[in-house]
């Protein structure tokens, strides 16, 4: 980003200066005027804080004009006495980026203190689903290098679904695979699927099933299986239900994957009864 800053001085107050004083050029006496500037830093034109204040003579008769460096130590003290008795205030405005600063900070760190401080306690256990932690714990596991010790099912999917598929960039697809009892999960992550077109996403799903099917698998086993992308889900095939939009797909329903076949660990949609 372009920023611009720097230094700019405003003039902060003009007097005649009182007491004993004579112009070196024109040699007339109490003729001064004198200007103090306050120099100040800025961001884009904003004020972020004062520097420092110059004071420049001018003698009302000759015009000749005297830097504080360069005046005469016996004007100088006369300057300086002047400068005691009626001192040159730094006016607030030359703090006012600061003072914005100050406000925004306070508008957003301390709400964002406030929240995290009260999340905890706001947040009931009992409102996390514990089946979308173990299905994000899974979804962390996939490889793109899956062997043959660790994930049979991925090794030898991979290859599988590569040869079947053109124009998708296999190489960046991790795998991860897990069977339950007669579950079976399938989990695709596929963080380079931008330049796929949504529609034809389901290519990937629908290659992964025809491998399984090929393996034996898809009789055998409840397959579930998701495919997700950089920010969410894209695909999910369940015995459930499908969601293939090749968008935000439903993850909730991979989630009875991790139910077991007596209680499930948790489901909104049936209450356990009660006797
Ligand atoms: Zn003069």
């Amino acid at each position: 980003m372009f920023l611009y800053f720097g230094t700019r001085s405003s003039r902060l107050k003009e007097r005649k200066l009182q007491g004993n004083t004579t112009c070196p050029n024109c040699e007339i006496h109490n003729s001064f005027i004198a200007t103090t500037f306050g120099k100040y830093f800025h961001v884009f034109w904003i004020p972020l804080f004062p520097l420092f204040k110059t004071t420049i003579l001018e003698c009302s008769h000759c015009k000749k004009s005297y830097h504080q460096k360069e005046i005469p130590v016996n004007i100088n003290r006369v300057l300086l006495k002047d400068n005691q008795l009626n001192p040159v205030k730094t006016p607030l405005w030359q703090w006012s980026g600061s003072l914005i600063l100050i406000v925004l900070f306070l508008f957003t760190f301390i709400p964002a203190v406030i929240y995290l401080f009260t999340y905890e306690r706001k947040t009931d256990p009992r409102e996390i689903d514990p089946r979308k932690e173990l299905l994000n714990y899974d979804i962390d596991k996939t490889s793109s290098t899956p062997t043959l010790e660790t994930d049979s099912i991925s090794f030898y999917l991979k290859p599988c679904v590569s040869s079947s598929l053109e124009g998708i960039n296999m190489d960046g697809i991790k795998y991860y695979s897990k069977i339950e009892k007669n579950k079976l999960l399938v989990l695709l992550k596929a963080t380079n699927m931008r330049k796929i077109e949504t529609s034809s996403r389901k290519e990937l799903l629908f290659a992964v099933e025809d491998c399984l099917l090929d393996f034996g698998l898809l009789e055998t086993y409840d397959c579930y299986i998701g495919v997700d992308g950089l920010w969410s889900m894209l695909l999910v095939k369940t015995p459930n239900g499908s969601s293939l939009s090749g968008k935000y797909a439903d993850t909730s329903l991979l989630y009875r994957f991790y139910d077991t076949d007596t209680v499930p660990i948790y489901n909104n949609d049936s209450i356990p009864a009660t006797n």
